[in-house]
């Protein structure tokens, strides 16, 4: 009896559940891609059907956009599945000797058979790519739909998760903006404004950072989170949406070379295997597609390529669309493309690709687990360890590392003493093998590890291209962005015993005053807040000994003098930021310095808080604004005020000490009321900071500086800002391709302040083949590439007998102020770690 009741309590409960699960139609009211949906309804939509279809279906909010905007995973399987999700997890981590607690143990306890296949579906990572984050509820709602058999069948071997939407905070900025100059109906002629998308677009986050460009790096806080929840699950597929033109047919996998030879002959394979799957839908509905175009494996902060690098089959899917594509949109061909036929081909290759994974689940999990043991075993790098050299001036840099090995799961060891006989190894620096020694807190990675693969990708000097005879300079390789002394050994060098002790802080009184070394980003943070705080501080620009210390050119000094208004708490507050920081501060008890020149010498520089303007706006590169937006927001914490470069008539000059101008192209500067307003600024002690881009704006606009023209002088000219801003808007970039993306060494006169707290050298990130003439008068050549300098190792084969001879860093005086031009973008995405004391240096020391 108790039964009965039981079964029919269980059948209502049923038949009420089927009953309230809504398609998305039904729940939104209208009919997918009839209009579009703004976040808060796709994640309304989620949490219905995470209400609805309990037993299928679990949601997490995995945290959070700068907007405030939830970012979320859908979990769905089979009830059986389902309910031992978290063993499912940890088994697939064990596959891959991932699994934190106690390795070995896991290595035996990993089970392949019956282990479903994760498939990850990440959705409209690039906001104005709209069209996913449509599909993503008909994919989800075609999963959980109990009368939807085919469905059901596949979910009896894969656990599918679904991120609806990578950059709700891009999505929003999109969506919002068409809907509210969108007509009552849509208007596919392409001339109207609702396929004019305006500065800044809905590509990237609230920063302008792409994050499809972040993977690795993991600046963003979207990245951040994300790849948390990437880590602990690591599926054997991943799937990164995306649009294209609206004149492109769709694309999907097999990618185009060049392929980074890490990639194994499977993941080529399986590729295959799934576009031909693709394929076969298509060709049914009568729809264009290409493959084997485009599209590379290569850079390793891509949605295709980080999961690659992670043992999945990682893949870029493009609809035609973008944010031309609005509601509607007649192309060449006089077709009308709408969002609903753009969501349809995505729905459907999410479908397709869930289906092929399954049907070979079992092979799909065998590999994932071969590629972790293969990297464990034989390892995948001619290169079994890389030593990065400890050295005090490098320790902030060192500490950056550090969080990026670990962010991506690399594993690494920190020496704790010295090691006894001496290694032979490639040495970044001088671009040949050379004995070494190893020291007490070397950072040393070792690719015989589950991400040796990764390791490879981000370490190595040189990597091979499959599709050309050559080695070629990885563009990101670690040591030179973030600028390490690094030896790459093809031995296998452990130290073990014990863990790395940092030294310890200990930041004591003084009564007269303290210096700090100036080193890193960390450091300039610390200043910055002192500087907000009102306290008045100095350079060195000469070295100098004191108690026994050495000091560098652009160390700080906080003396009382000047500073007497803060009384007693003068330094306990100084105390209480540097310990915050982590900074140690040098206490001194006198301006009597045992080398060099004594506190009160004209050499060295009291400096207050600038007052800080960034240009932004329509003409602007929005991903060169975002990178200083982000940095001086996020990274150092310094207030900064955006201005449009369309409103700088109206600033107000007198509240700005420095004017930063990205990459960009400024209409202001064809107008000569315009520029004489700001030369005459400048004259009167404004700074400006011009970077890429800007530098060759303001050689047209009679600065002094001039762009040097060589061979290609005329295409160069024509395309001075228009390559970078192609370059800036393509859907992905051939770093090793057309693309000039090559490593320079740059020579450096480190007794300016630009270059303060840099050796003699400097790595630069090169994308453009953009060089200066010598500054002759008045101006200061601080980073400069020479003839008799093309002997080292470290220039790329395509740059290198086009840049010679001429100046990538400088700084002109005019008047009392100054200008600095940055040539080579030293804040790229955030990740070249070593440019950014570069940009500070220009921003807080230089024409103190
Ligand atoms: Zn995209």
């Amino acid at each position: 009896m108790i039964r009965t009741i039981a079964t029919i309590l269980l059948l209502t409960l049923f038949i009420s559940v089927k009953a309230q699960l809504k398609s998305p139609e039904e729940f939104l009211g209208y009919k997918i891609g009839s209009r579009y949906t703004p976040h808060w309804k796709v994640a309304s939509y989620f949490n219905h059907v995470a209400a609805n279809a309990t037993s299928m279906m679990k949601l997490q909010q995995y945290g959070e956009t700068n907007e405030g905007r939830p970012l979320l995973l859908a979990f769905i399987s089979n009830s059986g599945n389902m309910q031992r999700l978290e063993e499912i997890r940890m088994n697939n981590l064990r596959l891959a000797f991932l699994a934190k607690d106690n390795p070995d143990k896991y290595r035996e306890a990993a089970m392949e058979e019956n282990a479903p296949a994760i498939v990850w579906l990440s959705y409209n990572v690039h906001g104005n790519e709209t069209s996913s984050s449509e599909a993503a509820m008909l994919t989800l709602y075609a999963l959980v739909d109990p009368s939807n058999t085919k469905t059901k069948e596949w979910l009896k071997n894969t656990v599918i998760i679904i991120d609806p939407c990578v950059n709700p905070d891009g999505r929003d900025r999109y969506v919002n903006w068409f809907n509210s100059i969108a007509g009552k109906n849509y208007n596919p002629q392409l001339m109207a404004r609702e396929h004019r998308e305006p500065w800044p677009g809905g590509r990237t986050n609230h920063y302008n950072f792409d994050l499809n460009r972040d993977w690795a790096w993991q600046t963003q806080v979207e990245s951040q989170q994300r790849i948390k929840m990437y880590d602990q699950w690591m599926p054997q597929v991943h799937v990164d949406y995306h649009e294209q033109g609206i004149n492109s047919p769709y694309y999907f996998a097999p990618a185009v070379q060049p392929y980074h030879d890490i990639i194994t002959q499977w993941q080529r394979d399986f590729q295959v295997t799934i576009g031909k799957n693709n394929a076969k839908y298509f060709d049914t509905n009568g729809w264009l597609f290409f493959t084997k175009e485009v599209f590379d494996l290569f850079y390793p902060s891509y949605g295709d390529t980080y999961p690659t690098y992670n043992g999945s089959i990682g893949m870029t899917y493009e609809q035609g669309g973008g944010p031309a594509g609005g509601l509607a949109v007649l192309n060449d061909e006089g077709d009308t493309l709408t969002l609903y036929d753009r969501a349809m081909h995505h729905f459907t290759t999410s479908l397709s690709t869930i289906e092929i994974s399954s049907l070979n689940a079992t092979r799909l999990v065998k590999e994932f687990r071969k590629f972790f043991s293969d990297a464990i075993t034989n390892g995948v790098d001619e290169y079994k360890t890389y030593v990065v050299k400890n050295n005090a001036n490098d320790i902030e840099r060192i500490n950056a590392l550090k969080e990026l090995l670990d962010k991506n799961g690399i594993q690494f060891e920190t020496a704790i003493g010295s090691s006894r006989g001496m290694q032979d190894g490639y040495s970044y620096q001088i671009g040949k093998n050379q004995m070494f020694s190893i020291d007490a807190g070397d950072v040393l990675v070792q690719t015989q590890q589950p991400r040796g693969a990764l390791a490879k990708v981000l370490f190595e000097p040189k990597s091979h291209l499959v599709d050309s005879a050559t080695y070629d300079i990885t563009a990101w390789s670690a040591p030179y962005a973030y600028g390490l002394n690094t030896y790459a050994s093809k031995n296998k060098i452990a130290m073990g015993g014990g863990a790395y002790e940092k030294p310890k802080l200990n930041n004591t009184e003084t009564s007269y005053g303290y210096v700090i070394p100036w080193r890193g980003i960390q450091t300039v943070k610390m200043v910055g807040q002192l500087l907000q705080k009102g306290i008045l501080l100095r350079y060195a620009e000469e070295p100098f000994e004191i108690n026994g210390n050495k000091f560098d050119r652009g160390a700080i000094i906080i003396l009382r003098t000047a500073n007497k208004s803060f009384g007693k708490n003068l330094w306990s507050t100084v105390r209480e930021v540097a310990d915050a920081s982590a900074i140690q501060l040098y206490p001194v008890s006198s301006g009597f310095v045992d080398k060099g020149y004594d506190f009160g010498s004209g050499k060295v520089h009291p400096f207050k808080a600038p007052k800080v303007a960034l240009l932004t706006g329509e003409g602007v590169s929005s991903n060169g604004a975002g990178e200083i937006w982000h940095f001086f927001e996020q990274q150092i914490d310094y207030p900064i005020t955006l201005i449009n470069a369309n409103d700088l008539g109206r600033a107000d000059w007198n509240n700005i000490d420095v004017l930063i101008m990205p990459d960009g192209n400024y209409r202001f500067l064809n107008d000569k009321a315009s520029v004489d307003q700001l030369k005459d600024w400048i004259n009167k002690g404004g700074r400006v900071v011009a970077l890429e881009g800007a530098v060759s704006q303001l050689s047209k606009a009679e600065f002094g500086i001039k762009i040097k023209k060589n061979d290609d002088a005329d295409k160069k000219d024509s395309s001075t800002y228009g390559a970078l801003k192609k370059f800036e808007d393509r859907e992905r970039d051939p770093i090793s391709g057309t693309t000039p993306g090559s490593i320079l060494r740059v020579e450096l006169d480190n007794t300016h302040p630009l270059a303060f707290g840099y050796p003699n050298y400097y790595y630069t990130l090169k994308q453009d083949d953009n060089i200066c003439e010598f500054i002759k008068d008045g101006g200061w050549n601080v980073g400069v590439i020479k003839k008799e300098n093309q002997v080292s190792g470290f220039i790329g084969a395509r740059l290198k007998e086009k840049l010679k001879d001429g100046l990538l860093f400088g700084v002109q005086d005019m008047g009392n102020g100054s200008v600095t031009y940055l040539v080579d973008n030293v804040m790229f995405r955030s990740f070249w770690e070593n440019g950014k004391l570069m940009f500070c240096n220009a921003v807080f020391l230089v024409g103190q």
